[in-house]
């Protein structure tokens, strides 16, 4: 069984629609009117239009790594995305373009680009789920994400029903955010990266790297390095999946880090004033992101807090919200990060949105 992807116990059927929850990282989520494979990005978009013949809504699952999924499933057509692969398209000197398959295994491919000296992927080692999926929420982690290193994304758009190239700048690229999250218009078919030809990684930013590799931020560091400390770090709070650890069976974050006007930061600063200032990070346009991990512990709701069915929040991460027992339904988990939320409201004023695409469920 891949890290990366939770496929189902061997000799199940795979197009068996039963439930969706032995596709998804949470084990969680219901039956699935239909599923099918898609193995290329043919297959990808003749499915869907099939789907769309038939009057079927469509949902596009890769690793299932970013996904809630209600207890009641999905009762249109699940296309699991399995294209595979990625080539070279582009380079020069000092650069590469490698065109990569929507379902390839994001770990497989970041291993890859280390493994050949291509620098600017290796900080996003140990993220699960596929590479097509990374710029649905612009995919990032320890000082790197994807919009900085994407020229383009090849999607199929179900609206004028043709195959299009998205230039990165059209991506509308955010903070976890892109157009084509939570947009059914956009089905992505692969991707391009642009790296740089190195042996060193970019200039490590996040402090917490840093001190992991002995250097200081803003140096570089061999590209191995660089990927195998970041793996290490992530395995530490559960964010590198393991079916043996229930720390890991989360959508990663739960919850995004909130990103306040400065009016509101100073709101918050008062009403934490028994705590200390409140880790952040100034951001474009006077506005200030906060640690929502410290928002959600210092309200109350520490490593290991255990809601309903015992879903629980990770015992290495506050971020991650864990159907721990392998047993729970959605319901419960929403329950959980429904408590925390209002939690962190009534205590900050803060209120915290949800990180991953929430499929007939709501918190
Ligand atoms: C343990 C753990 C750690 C994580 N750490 C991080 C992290 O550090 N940083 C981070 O950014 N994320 C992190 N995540 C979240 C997740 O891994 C990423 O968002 C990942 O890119 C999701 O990929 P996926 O293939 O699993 O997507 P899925 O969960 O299958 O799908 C997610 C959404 O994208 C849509 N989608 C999927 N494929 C396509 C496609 N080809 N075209 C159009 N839409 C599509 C789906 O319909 C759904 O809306 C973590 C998750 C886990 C479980």
């Amino acid at each position: 069984m891949s890290d990366v992807y939770a496929e189902p116990t061997t000799g199940a059927d795979p197009t068996d629609p039963a439930t969706l929850a032995r596709y998804t990282t949470l084990r969680l989520g219901g039956p699935a009117g239909r599923l099918e494979i898609a193995t290329s990005a043919d297959e990808i978009v003749r499915r869907v239009r099939e789907a769309e013949a038939r009057e079927q809504a469509v949902l596009l699952l890769a690793g299932g790594s970013n996904v809630v999924i209600g207890d009641q499933g999905f009762p249109g057509t699940v296309v699991l995305i399995r294209s595979r692969g990625f080539r070279v398209v582009a380079e020069d000197a000092d650069t590469v373009t490698v065109r990569v398959e929507a379902g390839e295994p994001w770990d497989d491919l970041v291993a890859a680009t280390v493994e050949r000296g291509w620098s600017g992927l290796e900080c996003l080692s140990g993220i699960p789920g596929s590479a097509g999926a990374t710029p649905i929420q612009n995919v990032g982690a320890y000082g790197q994400e994807v919009a900085e290193t994407i020229v383009a994304v090849e999607a199929y758009d179900r609206t004028e029903g043709t195959v299009v190239r998205i230039a990165a700048a059209d991506c509308g690229f955010a903070y976890r955010g892109s157009i084509f999250k939570y947009s059914d218009r956009w089905v992505v078919l692969s991707v391009d990266f642009r790296l740089t030809r190195s042996p060193l990684s970019g200039p490590v930013r996040y402090a917490e790297l840093a001190r992991a590799l002995g250097v200081e931020v803003g140096d570089r560091v061999p590209l191995d390095d660089a990927r195998a400390t970041v793996r290490r770090l992530r395995a530490g709070k559960g964010m590198v999946l393991d079916a043996q650890d229930p720390d890991t069976w989360s959508v990663g974050s739960f919850f995004t880090n909130p990103v306040l006007e400065r009016e509101a930061y100073e709101l918050l600063r008062e009403r934490a004033a028994d705590l200390g200032e409140p880790p952040n990070w100034p951001c474009p346009g006077d506005t200030v992101k906060v640690s929502a991990a410290w928002l959600i512990d210092k309200a109350g709701f520490g490593k290991g807090y255990t809601g309903p069915e015992g879903v629980a929040i990770s015992t290495k991460h506050t971020l991650a919200l864990t159907n721990h027992t392998g047993t729970a339904s959605t319901a419960a988990l929403v329950a959980l990060a429904r408590e925390i939320r209002d939690g962190v409201n009534t205590r900050f004023g803060v209120t915290l949105h949800p990180e991953p695409v929430l499929i007939n469920c709501t918190i």
